[in-house]
């Protein structure tokens, strides 16, 4: 290829690739026990291919409708309504997307012009703040302080303004297994009382909450579910992240816009994998089962990792546990990774990659979502540290 010499004026000149690509790579490069990027090692259960497949045969091979087909929004409707209590019309309240990745930059190109604030919770999963900043919003940090990453209402408060056109949320959040209760809902639901501001809820471990406790969605309460578009990811839920599809489920007002910019960013998402999981999500023991299968899972992780050097934060959800590694180092977290990838082979995330400060606590980002073995051979080579 020849050299190109364009002058660019980049929309995002502070991003380069993803924590996540990076890490995956580099464990990869250094045969690295891979608990960085956020996926399973194991399979999805075998009914979810076997409808697909059935799907593929019986001829779903072509465009669906713009929204998705018919019997994944009506199962997602049927879903939402028998957790939250919340009937949204599978017409024209639900669009199934291409992962909750493309749910979120959707909805912030659909309402956040050039100007506009978002406020986002610092620690923030990383394709937030690119996004906003890609449709020219510009982000407010609101601080989730360590260790227990609890929300400051009063500082939230002090953020709004006249140019605060969203808010987006995560709970239960990635990267740090916090979960917000319902009073943290009622804060949400009095800042933003009077305003036209629209709530991004991204649920996307909405079925994994661990300890009994329970996920509280915006969907819930009546005067939230109005202002917001609540997005969740079967790519968490069924154990098929590299299938990239998700949904968003939002009040047809809201939702009538959203659609406006999906059908020209995807315009849909494939059609097979739509109707496998139509099919497969009916049997509700299948994401309902899920919080005792990563509790378990979270569980034997932490019990392996006692008696190291680690010191393990709280998790309240999620399929991430998050450990400080001060006892063992006084790297910055970004080094500690590395080194911990390349000279012990166990890959993690550092956690100051999310505040746009750098922020560092000195903590790092397990991902459990892997089987025992796995787990098991990460936690003798962490102890031995
Ligand atoms: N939001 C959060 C908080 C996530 O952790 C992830 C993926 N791990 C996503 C969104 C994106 O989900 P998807 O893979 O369905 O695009
Ligand atoms: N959300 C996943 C994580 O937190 C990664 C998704 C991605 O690689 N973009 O690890």
């Amino acid at each position: 290829m020849p050299q190109s010499s364009l002058a660019i004026d980049s929309k995002l000149p502070q991003v380069g690739t993803t924590i996540f690509t990076i890490m995956s790579r580099l464990a990869a490069d250094c045969g690295a026990i891979n608990l960085s990027q956020g996926f399973p090692d194991f399979q999805p259960d075998d009914s979810l291919f076997a409808a697909t497949l059935q799907a593929m045969r019986m001829g779903r091979n072509q465009y669906p409708p713009m929204a998705g087909v018919a019997e994944l929004r009506a199962a997602i409707s049927d879903k939402v309504e028998s957790l939250y209590g919340v009937r949204y019309d599978s017409e024209s309240e639900v669009t199934v997307t291409a992962g909750a990745t493309q749910a979120i930059f959707t909805a912030i190109a659909a309402f956040v012009r050039p100007g506009d604030e978002v406020i986002v919770f610092e620690p923030v999963y990383d394709s937030y703040v690119p996004a906003i900043e890609t449709v020219g919003g510009e982000a407010r940090y609101a601080a989730l302080s360590y260790p227990d990453y609890r929300p400051d209402w009063e500082q939230v408060r002090s953020l709004l303004g006249p140019r605060t056109r969203m808010i987006i949320i995560n709970s239960p959040h990635n990267p740090t297994g916090a979960v917000w209760s319902a009073q943290d809902l009622e804060h949400l639901a009095e800042l933003t009382r009077g305003t036209d501001i629209v709530v991004l809820a991204d649920e996307v471990y909405e079925h994994i909450v661990f300890d009994g406790a329970r996920h509280h969605s915006v969907s819930r309460r009546p005067e939230l579910a109005a202002r917001s578009l609540v997005v969740s990811s079967f790519g968490k839920t069924y154990h098929i992240t590299g299938w990239k599809i998700g949904y968003v489920v939002g009040s047809a007002h809201l939702m009538n816009e959203f659609r406006k910019v999906h059908q020209f960013n995807v315009f849909t998402v494939n059609t097979p994998c739509q109707v496998g999981i139509a099919d497969y999500m009916r049997e509700a023991a299948r994401h309902l089962g899920l919080a005792d299968f990563y509790q378990r899972k979270r569980n034997f992780f932490r019990t392996l990792l006692q008696d190291s050097r680690f010191d393990l934060l709280a998790c309240r959800g999620t399929y991430f546990q998050l450990a400080r590694y001060r006892r063992i180092s006084a790297l910055p977290d970004v080094e500690f990774a590395h080194w911990l990838t390349r000279e012990a082979g166990v890959a993690v995330i550092p956690v100051s990659v999310f505040y746009h400060d750098g922020r560092d606590d000195g903590v790092v980002r397990f991902c459990f979502a892997k089987q025992e073995t796995t787990l098991a051979a990460a936690a003798e080579r962490l102890r031995s540290l």
